[in-house]
């Protein structure tokens, strides 16, 4: 039977820090705006973006633009720019090539996590796709693993199921309690003490994909 994997989207496969940051620059020079409003509209959507937040932007910034195309136009600017790094894409097809069952468990709006999924040919490479939005479920909630599993073709009995993520509540202790072996995607940060730690640390996704292609469906490293 064939082992499973889920990977987080957002600072796992794809670097959303940086696009979001290039974004920004040109979304003020695009408006007009000066340049200190940088670091607000920033953290107004470095953990997540919705219409909601394009609401708050056009406010406090009194676009005449309608929030629907200040949405759409950060969806086509996003899936534009983003990018899933070479060796991360032939990853993907090596460890389904070697029998994982691959899929995408993320949470976010379905538009954009859509669009980045498609325009970095990840969506291509995966067998399913579960994004918060149309999942009606987050992740950590056990729930949203368990959908993400199901849309893999369910749990095989003596092969393992692991979850690779950057976040250590979201996509770790959520694996955790829905019963998975973890990887973190560490990207230069400490693991935080109060957590228990994940079963493996890795700098990268392409790192977490030859540790899984390593281990094998086994489920367990030696
Ligand atoms: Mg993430």
């Amino acid at each position: 039977m064939q082992p499973l994997a889920l990977f987080d989207l957002d600072n796992t496969l794809v670097d959303r820090q940086s696009t979001l940051a290039d974004w920004v620059a040109i979304f003020l020079v695009r408006h007009g705006l000066p340049g200190a409003f940088k670091s607000w509209l920033y953290e107004l959507l470095a953990d997540r973006a919705t219409p909601a937040h394009f609401a708050e932007v056009r406010d406090r910034f009194g676009i005449a633009e309608p929030v629907d195309t200040l949405w759409n136009g950060y969806c086509t600017d996003i899936a534009s720019t983003v990018a899933c790094p070479p060796e991360v894409l032939t990853g993907l097809e090596e460890l389904r090539t070697s029998g994982w069952r691959i899929g995408v468990a993320t949470n976010g709006a379905t538009d954009i996590q859509q669009a980045k999924l498609r325009a970095t040919g990840i969506f291509d490479r995966v067998d399913a796709v579960c994004i918060s939005e149309e999942t009606g479920a987050r992740k950590p909630g056990v729930a949203m693993f368990q959908e993400a599993v199901r849309r893999c073709g369910g749990a095989h009995d003596g092969v393992g199921m692991w979850v690779v993520g950057d976040d250590p509540v979201n996509d770790m202790a959520g694996a955790r309690e829905a019963g998975f072996l973890t990887v973190w995607i560490d990207r230069g940060r400490s693991w935080p003490e109060e957590l228990p730690p994940p079963d493996h640390q890795v700098r990268d996704a392409r790192a977490a994909i030859d540790l899984l292609v390593a281990i094998g469906p086994v489920g367990r490293a030696a």
